[in-house]
């Protein structure tokens, strides 16, 4: 099995120490202290977390960093949905999911024609489940 393959030299090498590593207990991403998971040390894994929840942060800033519906800002509460209802199709034809659509997103600049508002949780759950929310109902009522 010895397939020609294209590789970075770097890469390789972060490969071969991650081997080493990983025989040794270590984490594979840092290789300084033993792993707590499958592959990562207890630091590596909240460092992933951090990056991942700063990349959210950018992107959902970018979009307004609000939710379009209540208004409500806090990060934790705020999710990226499609406005139109074909989301889940457009995300197929990306092939970007959770964490690697943030990415995507952020390499493009932010596309503004991909129809995506933020929205909090409770807006978000509950267009999905009854297609409407309540705080709508508030402003149309009155
Ligand atoms: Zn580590
Ligand atoms: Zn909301
Ligand atoms: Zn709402």
């Amino acid at each position: 099995m010895s397939k020609p393959l294209k590789q970075n030299p770097n890469a390789v090498r972060s490969r071969k120490n991650y081997h080493a590593w990983m025989s040794k207990g270590a984490c594979g991403r840092c290789g300084r202290t033993p792993r707590v998971s499958k592959t990562r040390c207890a630091k590596c894994l909240v460092e992933i977390l951090i990056s991942r929840r700063a990349l959210k942060v950018r992107v959902i800033q970018a979009y307004g960093g609000k939710c379009l519906c209540c208004g409500n800002s806090v990060f934790e509460f705020l999710t990226l949905e499609h406005s139109n209802k074909n989301g889940s199709a457009e995300r197929k034809r990306l092939h970007v999911f959770g964490n690697e659509f943030y990415r995507w997103l952020e390499v493009r600049g932010y596309p503004k024609d991909l129809g995506l508002t933020v929205l909090c949780m409770n807006c978000n759950f509950s267009k999905g489940k009854y297609g409407y929310c309540p705080h709508e109902r508030e402003v149309a009522g009155g």
